[in-house]
């Protein structure tokens, strides 16, 4: 039966490779993203959002269950990065970080809720990191958010555990997403920091995209269906070393 289903930053990298699991599934998938996708995908809706906008994310979110009479799976995934240590990091850089992947997260599980609650069935998956599992240089503001999201996904799943509606989070480690791409734009010298990155992972590669999104839909499915309040860690070793 085909689910209906919302995926925030879904214009690229792992929130792209989610919607074209999903679609590829058959399910109805909304494309959320403060810019529309570059290409058009078969099963695909795309929405222009701002996660980090209350009354914009209520009334997208019931949108969509006006449309389809139902909402069955959201993975709030929209993230920013920062790239300081807590010395560098303005107030303006720490609201705007937790703004998006922090508020966007708590909006979209909210709204999330209101709509699967009723119905007693649903899946809240939200994108953290393993930046929030192991101290990262340079990245104060971004692990404290990943944080947060972690620390928030727990409780929701605990005290909804109950209801039918199950949240669980992902913490990838480096993927080789567009996100990596601008990080390695934004260096001297993007080959030597690619080493870097690659050295520092035991398989001896980044994640792609596909493979977090592979694991969002096993955590949609009615396969994870006893589980709740927990992660997926998808870091190549990383967190284990
Ligand atoms: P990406 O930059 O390719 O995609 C992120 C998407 O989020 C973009 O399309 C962007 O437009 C969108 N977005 C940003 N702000 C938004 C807002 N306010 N409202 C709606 N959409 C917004 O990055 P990615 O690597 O695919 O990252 C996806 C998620 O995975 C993020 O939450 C990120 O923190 C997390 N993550 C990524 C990595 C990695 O190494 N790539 C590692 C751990 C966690």
């Amino acid at each position: 039966m085909s689910r209906t289903v919302i995926v925030t930053g879904g214009a690229s990298g792992i929130g792209l490779e989610m919607c074209r699991a999903f679609a590829a599934l058959g399910d109805d998938v909304h494309l959320c993203d403060v810019h529309e996708p570059n290409e058009a995908l078969d099963g695909v809706t795309p929405h222009v959002l701002d996660v980090r906008d209350e009354n914009r994310v209520g009334a997208l979110f019931d949108g969509v269950v006006a449309g389809s009479g139902r909402l069955d799976v959201v993975c709030n995934n929209a993230g920013i990065g920062s790239t300081t240590s807590v010395l560098d990091c303005t107030v303006e850089e720490w609201d705007a970080v937790m703004a998006v992947n922090a508020r966007g997260v708590f909006l979209g599980t909210k709204h999330a809720l209101r709509h699967m609650l009723p119905r007693k069935d649903g899946v809240i998956i939200n994108t953290a990191s393993a930046a929030a599992l192991v101290g990262v240089t340079d990245r104060a503001s971004y692990s404290a958010s990943k944080g947060a999201v972690i620390a928030f996904s727990r409780q929701v799943a605990s005290q909804y555990a109950g209801t039918g509606v199950r949240c669980n989070w992902l913490n990838p480690g480096t993927v080789d997403s567009p996100w990596v791409g601008r990080l390695l734009d934004g260096h001297p010298d993007p080959e030597e920091l690619r080493s870097q990155l690659v050295a520092r992972q035991p398989m001896g590669r980044l994640g792609e995209p596909a493979e977090i999104a592979a694991a969002a839909v096993y955590l949609a499915s009615d396969a994870a269906r006893f589980i709740t309040g927990t992660d997926i860690v998808l870091d190549g070793g990383l967190t284990a070393r």
